[in-house]
């Protein structure tokens, strides 16, 4: 097993090579030309504001609800139950996952739709380009994605770090907590204002670079929404399995990083990255638990071989 530092050095070695190596306006051109025909078509005679909303939406009912369904599958593999990270307490029944359901679908319609509806006005006022084609290049928009993951996760890690803090913790991040073992669905299950406040992280970065550059598009900013509901889903999902992102990774969180500080109620703050978690020494508790853990697992191997 490669360590830690050399899986990190080999990634960072790959990564500026990225943006020469993709071909983008050669392999991708037809298929971006259909794409931008249909988002042309989308938005001709129509009012561009309903339009986003509609997009925005619906995209994110499907974007969201869709990435639990692989997970809601694996709950019904026996074989696949070796691969969940909590394996005393069980809280994804059935009956948990209609309760989650309900209150998510709930909140998307009550909290987060007039939050998207307030989106296009603001977007429009900080320069983002809605339905302009051609889509920006590959080479654009995939270092502008990595920038919005670095900034939510920043945001992300003080914010949640401040919405551990006692009565914000008992008033509104409480709620989040109610699944110590999470699962897909969970999510997205917080308290109104836990919405709004993380939710400005997601949006936030899009629109700061917006401001200061005028150089951003609406299927970016798409592309990283879609993104970033993969990793939050990811991330409470309950299962680490081998193919899961932060095993080829090395520095992404993921459901093994995020799932300890659901059972543990502290430590691990971070979405994304691991790395402020370690510079701030938030995850001292949590890489103890490891080593205890590995060596548990040692001994039980040790004892099975006598
Ligand atoms: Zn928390
Ligand atoms: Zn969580």
């Amino acid at each position: 097993m490669l360590s830690y530092h050399l899986r990190l050095f080999l990634f960072l070695s790959v990564l500026p090579r990225l943006n020469t190596t993709i071909p983008s306006d050669t392999i991708t051109s037809p298929l971006v030309a259909h794409l931008e025909t249909f988002w042309t078509s989308l938005f001709e005679n129509r009012n561009e504001a309903l339009v986003t909303l509609a997009m925005l939406f619906i995209s994110h009912e499907i974007i969201y609800f869709g990435r639990c369904v692989p997970y809601l599958i694996a709950d019904k593999i026996p074989s696949l139950q070796k691969y969940k990270i909590q394996q005393k307490t069980i809280q994804n029944t059935s009956q948990n996952q209609w309760k989650v359901f309900r209150y998510v679908l709930m909140s998307h319609f009550f909290f987060e739709l007039p939050m998207i509806v307030g989106f296009h006005p603001v977007a429009v006022y900080f320069g983002m380009a809605i339905s302009a084609v051609p889509f920006p290049s590959l080479s654009k928009m995939i270092p502008q994605i990595i920038l919005f993951f670095v900034f939510e996760d920043f945001f992300h890690y003080w914010a949640h770090r401040a919405l551990h803090y006692g009565p914000l913790y008992k008033h509104i991040h409480k709620i989040h907590h109610e699944w110590s073992a999470p699962f897909g669905l969970a999510a997205e299950y917080a308290h109104p204002i836990e919405v709004v406040i993380l939710g400005t992280g997601t949006i936030g970065g899009p629109l700061i670079w917006c401001y200061f550059t005028h150089d951003l598009h609406l299927a970016t900013t798409m592309i990283w929404m879609t993104c970033r509901l993969f990793q939050a889903v990811e991330a409470h999902s309950g299962y680490d399995f081998p193919w899961s992102t932060h095993n080829w990774l090395p520095f992404w969180s993921g459901s093994e990083h995020h799932d300890y500080h659901h059972m543990a109620f502290t430590n691990n703050f971070s979405t994304s990255f691991r790395w402020w978690d370690h510079i701030f020494g938030t995850n001292k508790k949590y890489i103890a638990y490891k080593e205890r853990r590995a060596r548990e697992m040692k001994e039980q191997k040790a004892k099975k071989v006598n």
